[in-house]
């Protein structure tokens, strides 16, 4: 006989902040405009190094199974996950918002269920690389080593960032690991950008609806020594290093490609070895030729979208167009750079008809790798602020689905949700685009 699957229940929080399941009714799930009961095989339970949020202002609701109504009481808080990096979300909570709703901070949140003693979230890993696991790393050891570094090298002003902002008031897994001296270093240069993301983390308008980023933008630009030393000393302590231009601290990297051109030539001069990456918008595609002949190895360039008009509503770009950012891709292939999208997936938004048509004909300009990494932002604000913007053809047909069928139509893709080490350079699966 077939095994049947638990009944997932609702999770709700009490006005003292205390979690249950609930007794009768189950979980719901959010995928743009559609609410649904979640498959139980979709679900995976809630990955360690994780964590539970209370939503202010947003009652629960749940299914009962009964009538086939959708059901809210009052004084039962909504709840969603914050996942561990590594895991992409599929579907956000469902809930019923209250007149006066404050917005939610810049989070990625997913739907969450109970069943079989354990919490169950709507989402997928899509990379098991162990690189942003802290829980058996003690924070003494994380400071000591920040310290000794700060000690030894007081003079440079990135080093002291990354240590005192970044390690210190971020908790960013990439400095942390830095500071380790392990995985990828983070190499913050740049104090302006040419977008204005919706949700940038680092700066907003002073009229944005959000009046407050997880990190400050960075206040200065570091001189060629200071990056190369940085890297000098990542290279002498890591295993397999990367090197990372472009962090959620700055601005974009490539409105500084000189300086970095330079800090690259430099160090590869020196047969500094390892994974040189930039993480950019990339907006600016003539200073991919000189990046990549100083020794670069790879860019990742994040949409939230490969569709035009749905990448301008959140980028809002001054002084460039979507056609540059697929004009970079094709240059950084023809260069032999390893490309990725940092796609900032969205459920409802990311995984349409129509985004699955556009983003295939954007992998196909050279894209060797899809990061499926989460948007973080109050998701009822965003959908609501795209289709303002936008008329969606089709409903979401799902994460796993939208995986699939992308690579069914570009069959050289590599799925992950970090960047690869690829030793200081490597053949690209992607295909060469036509210039
Ligand atoms: S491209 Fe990056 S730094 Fe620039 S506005 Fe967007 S998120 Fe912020």
């Amino acid at each position: 006989m077939a095994k049947k699957d638990p009944v997932v229940r609702m999770v709700f929080a009490d006005s003292k902040g205390n979690i249950y399941d609930h007794p009768d009714l189950l979980m719901l799930t959010r995928r743009g405009q559609e609410w649904m009961t979640p498959r139980f095989s979709d679900l995976m339970e809630l990955p360690p190094e994780s964590e539970l949020m209370l939503l202010p202002k947003r009652q629960a609701v749940g299914l009962n199974p009964t009538t086939g109504d959708v059901e809210t009481e009052s004084g039962q808080t909504a709840v969603a996950a914050f996942i561990a990096p590594g895991n992409t979300v599929w579907a956000h909570p469902a809930y019923k918002t209250e007149e006066g709703a404050p917005l939610l901070p810049f989070f990625a949140y997913a739907a969450l269920g109970f069943a079989n003693d354990h919490f169950y979230v709507a989402a997928k890993t899509v990379d098991t690389d162990c690189r942003q696991q802290f829980a058996h790393i003690a924070k003494a050891s994380i400071a000591r080593e920040a310290n000794a570094l700060r000690r030894t090298y007081a003079n440079n002003r990135l080093l002291m960032h990354i240590m005192n902002n970044c390690v210190a008031r971020y908790d960013c897994p990439a400095a942390r690991n830095f500071a380790l001296g392990r995985f990828e270093a983070p190499l913050p240069t740049s104090t302006t950008c040419n977008a204005r993301c919706l949700g940038c983390i680092s700066q907003q308008d002073k009229d944005s609806p959000f009046p407050i980023t997880p990190q400050c933008r960075l206040t200065f630009i570091p001189r060629v020594d200071e990056i190369v030393q940085v890297m000098e000393i990542h290279s002498k302590r890591a295993h397999n290093p990367i090197y990372s231009f472009g962090q959620g601290c700055e601005g974009d990297p490539l409105t500084n490609w000189e300086l970095i051109t330079d800090s690259i030539a430099h160090f590869r001069a020196k047969k500094g070895p390892g994974t040189i990456n930039i993480n950019t918008n990339g907006s600016i595609s003539k200073a991919i030729v000189p990046l990549a002949t100083a020794g670069l190895t790879s860019i990742r360039v994040s949409i939230n979208s490969a569709q035009p008009a749905l990448y301008t509503t959140y980028y809002r770009p001054k002084g460039y167009r979507f056609d540059d950012v697929v004009e970079t891709i094709r240059l950084a292939r023809a260069n032999n750079l390893f490309v990725s999208l940092n796609l900032l997936f969205f459920p409802g938004i990311t995984d349409t008809e129509e985004e699955l048509e556009a983003l295939a004909t954007l992998v196909g300009c050279g894209v060797s790798m899809i990061q499926w990494r989460n948007l973080n932002i109050d998701p009822e604000w965003y959908n609501t602020t795209m289709r303002q913007s936008h008329s969606f053809q089709t409903f979401g047909m799902g994460l796993m689905l939208f995986m699939k069928r992308l690579l069914d139509r570009c069959p050289w893709l590599r799925y992950g949700y970090f960047n690869p080490y690829l030793g200081e350079k490597t053949i690209p699966q992607a295909p060469m685009p036509r210039l």
